[in-house]
Order: structure tokens, then C-alpha cells, then sequence
């Protein structure tokens, strides 16, 4: 099975895709991780992002499909993904279409959660005290907020055509999205 978790920064994607991951016993795509790896490892593309994503800007399309390329196309991972924080551009939507096509998959949920900015502000404030992530300050947390809305509202037009496409109201408790997400992927 091969699920999108869509929704702005802090909505939650990364904890369900943790969840999932266990559940389904399959590989998270979370393209903010494999970022944060590149700079740990100080690779060439770790040191070209560095500065933009301290700064919560949105790293180019070409590298972000290029570092999800071989994970997707990798037989043993096959129709098992979880996707966490991709695609968030038009052009990264449709380039993991391609991508699927070409491995001969499909997407069988994209589960929106939907939350507000405020609620946004106040989880990130929380999660920079637990992880103490670079890019979690206010101004930063604001600028990645409505980056994130400006650049997957087409995503969002792009996928909300889709049957599988699922909204979720992303305020609830954790255990009461889990359980919504459950009600569809448990059948
Ligand atoms: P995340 O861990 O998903 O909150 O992402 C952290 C940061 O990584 C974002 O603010 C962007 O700078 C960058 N990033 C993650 N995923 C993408 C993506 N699909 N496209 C462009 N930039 C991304």
C-alpha cells in the first residue's frame, strides 16, 4: 500500500507516518529527513541546502526528486511507501506520478490533515523544545507555514479530485487521527 501524508509543517504527518510505518511494515519517504541527513553527512547537496533550510525555504524540485528517485524504484520497497512532507510542489506531484507509473504502482491514500496556523505556532513552539530543530522559530515556523500553503494549494486542487483523497481535521488528538486514518486503510 503506498499512502501520501499531506498537510503543513506540524500537522502531524511525521508521527502517523511513524505510525503507519510500524503498522504496515513499510518505508517512510520523508523528504525533511533526508535533507537534514545530506547536511549531517556534509554532502554536496547537504552543504548547498544548509543555510535554506535554516531559513525554512523550500528546497529545489530537482533535489528533492533526485533524492527520492532510487527509494521509490527500489524492488524490495515496492508499493510499501509511507510519504511524509513530499510531494509539496505542483511540479513534485506530478513527477511522483510519473515515478509511480514507471514502477508500476499507484497511490492508494492521500490523507490530508488540516490544521490552522495558530495550532501550527503552538505545536512547533512545543516540538523545538523536544527536538531542538534549527528551523523551528516563530519567524521561521510562520515562513514555512505560508510557503507551505502557497505552494501546495495546486497540490492540493491536484489531489482533492482523486476518490482516495481523504481530508482530516489535523487539531484532533493523535490517537483520534490514527483512528480516523485506520477507518479506510483497515478494510
Ligand atoms: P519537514 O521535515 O517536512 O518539515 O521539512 C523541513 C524543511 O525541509 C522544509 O522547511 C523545507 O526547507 C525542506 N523540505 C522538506 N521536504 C521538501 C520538499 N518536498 N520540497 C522542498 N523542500 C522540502
Amino acid at each position: 500500500m503506498n499512502i501520501i501524508l499531506f498537510g503543513p509543517p506540524g500537522a502531524g504527518k511525521g508521527t502517523q507516518a511513524k505510525y503507519l510505518v510500524k503498522k504496515l511494515d513499510s518505508y517512510q519517504i520523508s523528504t525533511g529527513d533526508l535533507l537534514r541527513e545530506e547536511i549531517r553527512q556534509k554532502t554536496e547537496i547537504g552543504k548547498k541546502i544548509s543555510l535554506d533550510m535554516k531559513e525554512g525555504k523550500f528546497i529545489s524540485d530537482e533535489i528533492v526528486n533526485q533524492l527520492i528517485k532510487n527509494l521509490i524504484f527500489d524492488p524490495k520497497r515496492k508499493n510499501n511507501f509511507v510519504f511524509d512532507g513530499y510531494p509539496r510542489s505542483l511540479s513534485q506531484a506530478k513527477n511522483l506520478d510519473k515515478y509511480l507509473e514507471d514502477s508500476n504502482q499507484k497511490i492508494d491514500f492521500i490523507f490530508f490533515l488540516n490544521v490552522n496556523k495558530d495550532i501550527i505556532i503552538k505545536r512547533i513552539e512545543n516540538r523545538k523544545i523536544i527536538e531542538n530543530r534549527s528551523d523551528d522559530n516563530l519567524e521561521t515556523i510562520v515562513r514555512r507555514y505560508d510557503k507551505y500553503m502557497e505552494t501546495t494549494k495546486p497540490v492540493l486542487n491536484f489531489y482533492s479530485k482523486n476518490q482516495n483523497f481523504i481530508e482530516i481535521d489535523g487539531s484532533l488528538e493523535i490517537e483520534e487521527i490514527t483512528r480516523k486514518i485506520n477507518t479506510f486503510i483497515d478494510v
